[in-house]
């Protein structure tokens, strides 16, 4: 048995059309189904739902052999353990440094000033951050990102971007590109070395459905 992770929304539907090409069609709908693991039409194969930020801990501890997940989680996850053979060029965005109209970021930034952030990406922001020698006070979040600058709580924030409709909507700007973000493919090492054919055939169908070598 493969059992495969996926997070509802974005992840699970984009990845639905690689599953296709491998000949894996997902047998309930997540949307409308209540059940954790769903089926497929191949005996040998089935999908566990996880929260998006537990994708990267599922695969690296057992609990699925293979999983799709954020470049996001998976650099605040750290990616131990996990064999990434593949970018699937899924949930295409970016991350990126906002600040409301008001605040000269880029005043504060020359200037030296001390500014505080706050986001759910706490490890890409530190990193982000100390590699400019920016000194940061990073206030850590869950969701709503775009509420801090606007209470008063915040700065600036680092939240993923795609449209730029969710910061145009509340009053924030772009001010720094920190890197673009797709989903990946992660594989549990063991379970590579385990079930290498049946994993090695879901890894190659997907690298030629987006059109990728492996
Ligand atoms: P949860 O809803 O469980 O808190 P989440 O909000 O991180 O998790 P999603 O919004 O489904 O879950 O995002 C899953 C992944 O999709 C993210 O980790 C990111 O890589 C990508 N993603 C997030 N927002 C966008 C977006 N606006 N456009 C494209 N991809 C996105
Ligand atoms: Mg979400």
């Amino acid at each position: 048995m493969i059992t495969l992770a996926l997070s509802k929304g974005r992840i699970f539907d984009e990845t639905l059309p690689l599953l296709a090409a491998a000949g894996i069609e997902v047998l309930e709908d997540p949307e409308k189904s209540r059940k954790l693991i769903l089926p497929t039409n191949q005996d040998g194969v089935r999908v566990v739902l996880v929260r998006a930020t537990d994708v990267p801990t599922y695969v690296e501890y057992g609990g699925a052999d293979i999983g799709v997940t954020g470049k996001d989680v998976l650099i605040e996850h750290g990616g131990a353990g996990l064999y990434q053979p593949l970018d699937l060029r899924i949930a295409q965005c970016h991350m990126a440094v906002a600040a409301p109209a008001g605040f000269d970021y880029l005043r504060a930034v020359r200037q030296g000033s001390r500014i505080t952030v706050a986001t759910k990406y706490t490890a890409i922001a530190r990193n982000f951050f100390a590699d400019k020698g920016v000194h940061v006070d990073l206030i850590k979040l869950y969701g709503s990102m775009e509420l801090a600058p606007l209470t008063g709580m915040a700065d600036a924030i680092v939240d993923l971007v795609s449209t730029g409709k969710t910061l145009k909507a509340n009053n924030l700007v772009e001010v720094e590109h920190i890197m673009n973000i797709s989903s990946r493919l992660v594989v549990n090492q063991a379970a590579l070395k385990l079930k290498t054919a049946p994993i090695r055939r879901i890894i190659d169908s997907f690298a030629a459905a987006v059109g990728s070598a492996t």
